[in-house]
């Protein structure tokens, strides 16, 4: 569960191409890391994985099955959005089992998982506040739970702690590689921040411009970058 596969992905928006032919394998657990300066295509790489944006050419394959055609909800991908994508007259716990309530999942199913979640994120003596009453790393957290009660195959994160202080970014980061661990589920993780991308990737995917310049694990990357803009990137000195 969890591999997914881009084959000769194109998007264009209009007479405007964002992402050329562009192939990516992307393994069961792996934590995956799309790097590179604003406007290059990171978020919209993303959005057509999840199913958010259409292909305007190419195939996405999701365990061996070609989604392309998918609607986000078939995909069994769980996108993780920034804190303030809660929302605020909920409790954590409603918060937390929206998905499963829209997907009309048996209550007492329900609450095994929100409560499962919570156990995992340190949010269990959080469940009846709301997310006005949380610190921004707690509301970071309840964002990720409501991706974990859906078990997804794998987890997409697009910048998720760009809203957050510096010092609660660090603690963030932890908790996101430490979970990673612990579920050992895929994630694809959308930065613009080099050092989030060394920290936490198995695997980082330099992009430029919808282009991939390389793909490499971040000690590959730093010790033979393959251009000067990779290098530039990862701040080796090449
Ligand atoms: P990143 O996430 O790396 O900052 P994006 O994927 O958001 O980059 O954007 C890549 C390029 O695609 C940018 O030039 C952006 O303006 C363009 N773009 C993104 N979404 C749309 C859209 N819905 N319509 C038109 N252009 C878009
Ligand atoms: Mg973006």
């Amino acid at each position: 569960m969890g591999r997914i596969t881009l084959n000769q992905v194109t998007k264009s928006f209009g007479e405007v191409n964002v992402i050329p032919p562009l192939d990516l394998t992307i393994e069961d657990g792996e934590f995956v890391v799309f790097v590179g300066p604003s406007g290059c295509g990171k978020s919209t790489l993303l959005r057509l994985i999840a199913g958010l944006e259409d292909v305007s050419g190419g195939d996405i394959e999701i365990d061996g099955k070609n989604a392309t055609a998918l609607p986000p909800a078939k995909r069994s991908l769980a996108m993780v959005f920034q804190s303030y994508a809660l929302y605020p007259h909920m409790s954590v716990r409603k918060n937390i089992a929206f998905p499963l309530r829209m997907a009309k999942l048996d209550k007492e199913e329900q609450d095994k998982r929100v409560e499962g979640a919570a156990r995992v994120l340190n949010l269990t003596d959080y469940l009846d506040r709301r997310p006005g009453q949380l610190s921004g790393g707690q509301r970071q957290r309840v964002a990720i739970g409501r991706a974990i009660v859906r078990e997804p195959a794998a987890f997409l994160f697009d910048e998720p702690l760009s809203n957050l202080d510096a010092a609660l970014r660090v603690g963030m980061r932890l908790e996101i590689s430490e979970l990673h661990k612990r579920l050992a589920t895929t994630m694809i993780y959308v930065t613009h921040d080099q050092v989030e991308a060394m920290t936490m990737a198995d695997k980082i995917v330099v992009l430029q411009a919808g282009l991939i310049e390389q793909v490499g694990s971040p000690l590959e990357l730093y010790k033979a970058p393959r251009n000067r803009f990779v290098a530039g990137f990862i701040g080796s000195p090449k």
